[in-house]
């Protein structure tokens, strides 16, 4: 955390502790250092995050939903796809002049190595178990057809190959091999169509779901960490110290309400989104610490 820092209740001393206290509206009932809005593996990964590094701090987790890794984070929600250039072909845009630019395809590849360093970090704290439940080895493939696109899949894969990111990436245009790798893709295919593939095996697949479930489960052994499941983030309030207060309510009563005062927290609503925006324009301090929701996941 940059200027502006709001300190954390852990690090405040007592008086400052009752101030705070003595200020808050009578509907404030949960104090926290951090608040993680959602239960999917973005809030699941920096509360880990945070556990580890700050582990005076208190951390708490909303989650509209009666439990964690429902919505987006889901294993039946998302392709798995463990992202890191190897068949995405928007990664790697053709230029005017027809080459292939690799830079970003880079960024990912690295990315996605360092989500795999974390989640392998994570497995030696006891935090996740069993890698076979979550990240499993599949091939990523790429297949087009038309002039223009083996074109483009032949100057990709040459320009990949510069980087040693990408050994062990195959190529090929001959029917019999890409049947070979993709039998369905090539039943009752014409003969003499141009197409062409990629091949990598060591692609991989990762069950977010899982790897969310695995995080939050170990958080909950932590004193500080709280999760409320069924509460719905309603509204947010800057407070003069750059604390927010968060008005949440219980999934099936709006009228439930009640409020969380913290100091940092990270949000994965649309909506919320746009609420913090609003509520930050009165404010000359620094900018929310959020992320947007959506989107992929980051270093994945
Ligand atoms: C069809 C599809 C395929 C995808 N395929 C891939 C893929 O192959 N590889 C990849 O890396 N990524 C993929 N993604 C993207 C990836 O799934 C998401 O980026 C990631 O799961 C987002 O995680 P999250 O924690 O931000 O969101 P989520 O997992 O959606 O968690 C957000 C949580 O916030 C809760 N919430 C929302 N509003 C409130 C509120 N007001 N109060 C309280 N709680 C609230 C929700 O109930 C939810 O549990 C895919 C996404 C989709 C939709």
């Amino acid at each position: 955390m940059k200027k502006n820092k709001a300190v954390p209740n852990a690090q405040k001393s007592g008086t400052e502790k009752v101030s705070v206290a003595t200020k808050a509206k009578a509907r404030v009932v949960h104090e926290t250092d951090v608040l993680l809005i959602g239960g999917g593996i973005m809030s699941a990964t920096l509360g880990t995050w945070l556990q580890e590094l700050e582990p005076d701090w208190s951390i708490t987790m909303v989650e509209q939903m009666e439990s964690v890794a429902e919505e987006s984070s889901n294993g039946w929600n998302n392709a798995g796809t463990g992202h890191s250039a190897l068949m995405e072909l928007n990664y790697t845009p053709q230029k005017a002049d027809g080459s292939v630019s690799i830079e970003k395809a880079i960024d990912i590849n690295e990315a996605f190595q360092i989500s795999r360093q974390f989640w392998a970090h994570q497995v030696t704290r006891g935090v996740l178990t069993q890698p076979k439940s979550f990240i499993n080895t599949v091939p990523h493939m790429s297949f087009v057809w038309g002039d223009d696109n083996v074109n483009f899949l032949r100057a990709r894969y040459r320009a990949l190959q510069k980087s040693p990111l990408f050994n062990g990436m195959r190529y090929s245009e001959d029917h019999e091999q890409i049947k070979q790798w993709a039998p369905l893709v090539m039943e009752g295919r014409d003969p003499q169509q141009k197409i062409a593939a990629t091949r990598t095996e060591a692609g991989t697949d990762v069950n977010y779901g899982e790897i969310t479930r695995q995080m939050i489960n170990a958080l909950k052994k932590h004193d500080r960490f709280t999760l409320q499941l069924n509460t719905v983030v309603r509204r947010f309030h800057r407070n003069a110290d750059n604390s927010w207060n968060v008005t949440v309510s219980d999934a099936n009563n709006s009228h439930a309400k009640r409020t969380i005062k913290g100091q940092v927290y990270l949000y994965r609503c649309r909506r919320c989104g746009a609420e913090i925006d609003a509520a930050d324009q009165n404010s000359a301090g620094e900018r929310v610490r959020g992320l947007p929701g959506g989107g992929p996941i980051p270093g994945v």
